[in-house]
């Protein structure tokens, strides 16, 4: 007998009969004798709908309110699912994150599980019972109800899978597992058996969805091996645990994109020590991530230009900042949001040579414009034009034996 933690994303209990599929999944599980707790997604676009509504109000609706409209569609999906799981004869009950609870730090919609009360759910587990419980919710030290973040339900099962010390932890999705890209977008793409922690939360982190890289990150942290898989059909998913055990053979093991990154230049400042650090410093403060940086070689040795990618949803904050910004003086701010970060990712990159050329000479050879660059160990990524995005993804997942 093991004790499993099983979670279903919005696609899987997207419709009342997915919901009866998936109990049939978990009655299936339970009978082979193993202990188990459920998280669950909203329903698939729920989420988004819940947000739609807040923004007719207001588009800076109250974080705290949001919290509460936001959780309700986990609310939804425990239920229903515990329902069915009784409708076919199987002791199930639903908890609420306040009922566990679930306890968390830090602002509304971007709080963080610091804990969670084990010893009601694993009772019920001891005589027989599945606990269904929501993902993406919890409540805080104030009793007020918080959610973790977009895509948080991986957050919640890998916590709850911690706290509870349980053996596997697996991530049912509506694709077979972590592919090479996404297999939604390029079909070309391939189920990859098993992956490092590190390689995941580059490639997540990086714009591959399957994952919500904070998942990844504790996982990681504590050693929870995962896996993804699918579901709607019997395939293997994939495994992600630690470095020991993996070929590679390869130098890069996936392809990942973004959309949500945008490009800032700044410029005319001027070129002396000390300006950079005038310009992010209080970008810093203010929590906003710079990710790629360039500076422009000065031309008359008195003013350069500098480039920077922050998210979209900063830029405006950005510009704020940096227009208010009594340290820096500059010609002109110019922004443009039509960008995609394209990375390739994969841990053999660190003893392979050449890769970087490569990327570059592929992206050359599709007269693809490259506009900043930022690298790792294990990630080299790439700042292009959005339209771009597809073309480029296709090309390096060929020419680094991807297909
Ligand atoms: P869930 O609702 O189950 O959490 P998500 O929509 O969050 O599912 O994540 C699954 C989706 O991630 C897939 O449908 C797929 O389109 C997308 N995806 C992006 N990159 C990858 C990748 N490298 N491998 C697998 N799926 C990916
Ligand atoms: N329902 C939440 C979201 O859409 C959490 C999740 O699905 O993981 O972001
Ligand atoms: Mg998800």
């Amino acid at each position: 007998m093991v004790k499993k933690v099983l979670k279903f994303g919005g696609t899987s209990v997207g419709t009342i009969e997915r919901i009866q599929h998936v109990a049939n999944i978990i009655k299936k599980e339970h009978q082979s004798g193993n202990k188990l707790i459920v998280v669950v997604s909203a329903m698939a676009g729920k989420t988004n709908e819940l947000i739609k509504l807040a923004n007719d109000i207001s588009e800076e609706f109250d974080s705290r309110e949001l919290d509460v409209l936001l959780t309700s569609g986990e609310q939804v999906t425990c239920a229903l699912l515990s329902g069915a799981l009784i409708k076919l004869n199987v002791k199930a009950k639903s908890w609420l994150n306040w009922q566990i609870p679930i306890l968390t730090d830090g602002d509304h919609t971007n709080s963080r599980i610091i804990n969670m009360h084990v010893e009601t759910i694993n009772k019920y587990l001891d005589e027989k019972g599945i606990a269904i419980i929501p993902g993406f919710q919890g409540i805080s030290k104030n009793g007020d109800v918080t959610s973790i973040g977009r895509g948080g339900s991986d957050a919640t099962a890998v916590a709850t899978a911690k706290l509870f010390s349980a053996d596997f932890c697996e991530i049912y999705t509506d694709v077979d597992g972590v592919f090479s890209t996404d297999p939604n977008k390029i079909p070309v793409a391939k189920k990859i058996e098993k992956i490092s922690y590190d390689e995941m939360l580059e490639l997540s982190s990086l714009g591959a969805k399957v994952m919500q890289p904070s998942a990844v990150q504790t996982a990681m942290m504590y050693d929870i091996p995962l896996e993804v898989r699918s579901t709607f059909t019997d395939r293997k998913g994939t495994k992600i645990f630690s470095q020991e055990n993996i070929d590679y053979s390869k130098s890069v093991t996936g392809v990942a994109y973004s959309r949500d990154d945008s490009k800032i230049t700044i410029i005319g400042v001027a070129d002396k020590p000390g300006i950079a650090a005038n310009i992010f410093e209080p970008l810093s403060k203010a929590q906003i991530n710079v990710d790629m940086v360039i500076q422009n070689i000065s031309s008359d040795h008195k003013t350069t230009d500098i480039t920077f990618t922050v998210k979209r949803d900063d830029v405006s904050k950005t510009k704020q900042i940096l227009k208010t910004n009594s340290k820096i003086n500059y010609k002109q701010i110019v922004q443009n949001e039509k960008v995609a970060k394209v990375s390739i990712v994969g841990a053999g990159m660190v003893s392979t040579p050449g890769v970087t050329y490569k990327m570059f000479r592929a992206l050359s050879d599709e007269l693809i414009n490259i506009l900043a660059i930022s690298t790792s160990e294990i990630k080299l990524s790439v700042l292009i034009d959005e339209e771009n995005t597809l073309k480029a993804v296709k090309k390096l997942h060929t020419i680094f034996d991807l297909d």
